[in-house]
């Protein structure tokens, strides 16, 4: 007989997060992870650790960061991102959808959260290779995205599970969930398929952190729309919805948006699903730097319409719609040293070339003579008189074009000249869960399933359409530390 006060399903941030909150007032805490060990931690080990969160200045960093040096504050401009600015952001992205309460939760526990993490053993430091520019010898951080975990997603999933180990918790590798035990007085139970072996498990209450849908195919044909099975997978294998499906069967409602999901421009040659050697580099998202050009050798998105921040996480379904599901993206030598990391890695399907006549006729699958013809109007249409700054929406846009670029437009007329070919990735789905503000599932009449919380990227209502980065972690840790408190009390 296999009996404990909590078991979490899951072993990503959400999960953990979960039982150790749990483990605070819970004697006996089990986590369980459907991966093998090699191959733990869900998408959060695949992530670059960054975790957006709301502070008022430098002070408020230091709840999170407190190994920050008087060398590192002086060099650093950190600004401030208000719980205003945050709430605002994810209204905006989301077009007015998310949850208005469980979006202020996650907002204005953020910071809290990092906080107690960081006395579970989990520490951060300032993004200033991804989130800063320097000017003028000062790193200024831009939008609203300052905080990373040390090591990244694999440093975070590493301290996460050495804090469960520290306090006790049980973690099962190989163990998935198969089905919820429950009776007419709620959740009892889990019942597990572990080493070929079915199991029950039984719990006072049951925590779901598995995930979202996106490894999948069928599922994302089914609710993402036509096409959706051809899209990458960035992250883990491991999160199909199953979970999500056995909390429907248990009566759970569906909430938020089950068509929608995240998704970014990926190395057109990646595998299947993420690469843990890898990580998120197959990711190209230097795009507000240059053009897109797609198979009829036109552009079809405002690569400059905001930060990457705010548009990365929607441009995915936008090159899954062109035809073939791929595109390039075209930088002249002007913003060679501006480009990502992710673009200097071995595994990326790159062409240079010394015009653009050349260029276009190395684009594998692309109308070269259109090509060459829409990088030429783009060059016409680019007003050069505005001076280009990328820590700014400097306005520096285009004139005429049918499809604009906003900011940031540049020439091309410096080579050598680089492309790089990408199509869809998808990071996660959107569509989940309806819990309340206690992370207790709710049923489709409204009321809590007793026994039953969810926390992360299978919990619906909070993104839609789009996302602002560094946020899914955030909303893990979140909910995940509330639904692992409720579930203990
Ligand atoms: C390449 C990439 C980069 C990213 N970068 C960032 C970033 O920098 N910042 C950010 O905020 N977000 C980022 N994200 C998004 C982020 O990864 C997710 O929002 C977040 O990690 C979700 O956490 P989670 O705990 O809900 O799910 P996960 O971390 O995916 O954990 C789900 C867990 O459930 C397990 N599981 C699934 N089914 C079962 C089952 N039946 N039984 C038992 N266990 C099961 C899985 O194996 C896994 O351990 C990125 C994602 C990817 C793929």
């Amino acid at each position: 007989m296999h009996t404990y006060d909590v078991v979490v399903v899951g072993a990503g941030n959400a999960a953990f997060c979960a039982a150790l909150a749990a483990r605070e007032k819970a004697q006996k805490v089990l986590v369980l992870e459907r991966a093998p060990e090699v191959e733990s931690g869900g998408n959060s080990r695949f992530t670059a650790g960054l975790m957006r969160v709301a502070y008022d200045g430098v002070e408020d960093l230091k709840r999170v960061m407190p190994d920050l040096s008087a060398e590192e504050i002086a060099r650093s401009d950190f600004g401030t991102y208000s719980a205003d600015q945050f709430l605002d952001d994810m209204a905006r992205v989301t077009e007015y959808r998310c949850d208005p309460d469980l979006t202020e939760l996650l907002v204005k526990r953020s910071l809290d959260t990092l906080a107690w993490m960081r006395t579970k053993g989990v520490r951060f430091t300032a993004a200033w290779g991804r989130q800063a520019f320097n000017i003028g010898g000062k790193f200024k951080f831009w939008g609203g995205l300052t905080v990373e975990a040390v090591g990244g997603g694999p440093g975070l999933v590493e301290s996460l599970t050495n804090a469960a180990r520290k306090n006790g918790i049980e973690v099962w590798y190989s163990a998935r969930a198969v089905d919820l035990i429950r009776d007419d007085d709620g959740v009892k139970g889990v019942r597990v398929k572990r080493n070929g072996r079915t199991i029950d498990v039984h719990a006072k209450s049951v925590v779901l952190a598995a995930g979202g849908f996106q490894a999948n195919p069928e599922w994302r044909a089914r609710y993402l729309g036509p096409g959706w099975e051809l899209a990458k997978v960035r992250g883990t294998r491991f999160n199909t919805g199953d979970v999500i499906c056995m909390a429907l069967d248990a009566g759970a409602a569906p909430a938020g948006n089950w068509s929608g999901c995240h998704a970014v421009a990926w190395e057109r040659n990646a595998p299947e699903f993420g690469d843990l050697a890898i990580g998120d580099q197959f990711q190209k998202h230097s795009y507000p730097w240059g053009v897109y050009l797609n198979a009829q050798g036109k552009r079809f998105v405002d690569e400059g319409a905001d930060f990457r921040n705010y548009t990365y996480a929607k441009y995915g379904r936008v090159i899954l719609s062109q035809p073939g599901q791929f595109a390039w993206q075209i930088f002249d030598a002007k913003v060679k040293a501006q480009l990502r990391d992710e673009y200097k890695i071995r595994q990326v399907t790159k062409r240079t070339a010394n015009t653009l006549e050349e260029l276009v006729r190395q684009l594998d699958g692309v109308d070269a003579d259109a090509a060459l013809a829409e990088l030429k109007a783009y060059n016409a249409a680019v007003r050069t008189e505005i001076a280009f700054n990328p820590n700014v929406k400097d306005g520096r846009c285009t004139k005429g074009l049918p499809i604009p670029k906003s900011n940031w437009a540049n020439t091309l007329d410096t080579p050598p000249y680089e492309a790089y070919a990408v199509t869809c990735g998808i990071t996660f789905t959107f569509g989940g869960l309806r819990i309340n503000t206690d992370a207790q599932v709710l049923d489709t009449d409204g009321a809590p399933i007793t026994g039953l919380y969810a926390a992360g990227e299978l919990v619906g209502g909070i993104f839609y359409f789009n996302y602002p980065g560094g946020s899914g972690l955030t909303n893990g840790a979140v909910f995940g530390r509330i639904a692992g408190t409720s579930a203990a009390r």
